[in-house]
């Protein structure tokens, strides 16, 4: 029997290092499809069009809001951020476990949508490593640093709503984690709904004596 795929949702902090890590488990492993997501933001130095996100206006978003075109989508620091549709349904209908690297407002409404939907929250092993990594990056100025920690603070009092925290200290651990959750995540009862319904009918035929 072909699975669908499931639904995997990660957030976490501005730099905490969510970027990174997908791209290495969609690298290591052939299981996931990554979603790319649609901007109103600008392009960082190195980020590709359609690769990174597809970067597009504040008109052109909004009416792929009003055609239904977007699974979810959010506001983060004065920028819309939104889900494309179709390439998700595909993905799924293909067997891939889909990942959403999206933040806690989109979660939280994939959650509702989707209650079968794996929600993992990102974090590094310290604050003060969060700002290293930020800063680090140099891709932006001290202003909008300054915002993102500021808006970490706030989705730091979410954490409780995810099923699990993984924490991104050395990478390679943190994408073997990952990786080990999210196939953990497909034997539970509530992704197997079909296979379980199954068993429960193969069973009801045996104790009326059917083949
Ligand atoms: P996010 O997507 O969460 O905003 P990024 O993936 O852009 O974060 O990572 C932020 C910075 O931290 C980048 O410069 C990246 O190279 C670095 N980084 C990511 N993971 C680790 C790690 N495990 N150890 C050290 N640096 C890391
Ligand atoms: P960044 O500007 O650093 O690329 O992303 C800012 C925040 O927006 C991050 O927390 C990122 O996970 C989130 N984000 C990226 N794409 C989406 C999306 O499609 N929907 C939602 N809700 N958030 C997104």
């Amino acid at each position: 029997m072909k699975h669908k795929g499931i639904l995997v949702v990660v957030s976490g902090f501005s730099g905490a290092g969510k970027g990174t890590l997908m791209k290495q488990l969609v690298k290591t492993y052939d299981a996931y499809a990554l979603s790319v997501s649609m901007t109103t933001r600008a392009p960082r130095p190195g980020e590709t069009e359609g690769k990174d996100y597809f970067f597009i206006s504040k008109e052109e978003f909004e009416k792929k809001i009003a055609d239904g075109a977007l699974v979810e989508y959010a506001q983060y620091c004065g920028n819309y951020y939104g889900t494309p549709k179709e390439y998700v349904e595909k993905q799924l209908e293909h067997g891939k476990d889909v990942i959403l690297e999206i933040e806690i407002q989109g979660a939280l409404k994939i959650k509702e949508r989707f209650p079968s939907a794996l929600l993992l929250f990102v974090t590094p092993p310290s604050m003060k490593e969060l700002k290293r990594r930020l800063c680090g990056r140099g891709t932006e100025t001290e202003e909008i640093i300054r915002a993102r920690l500021s808006r970490a603070g706030e989705e730091a009092e979410g954490i409780e709503a995810y099923d699990y925290l993984v924490i991104n200290d050395d990478l390679e651990t943190c994408v073997k984690q990952m990786h080990a959750l999210i196939q953990g995540a497909h034997s539970a009862p509530l992704r197997n709904e079909a296979f379980i319904a199954n068993i429960r009918t193969q069973l009801e035929e045996l104790s009326k004596g059917e083949k």
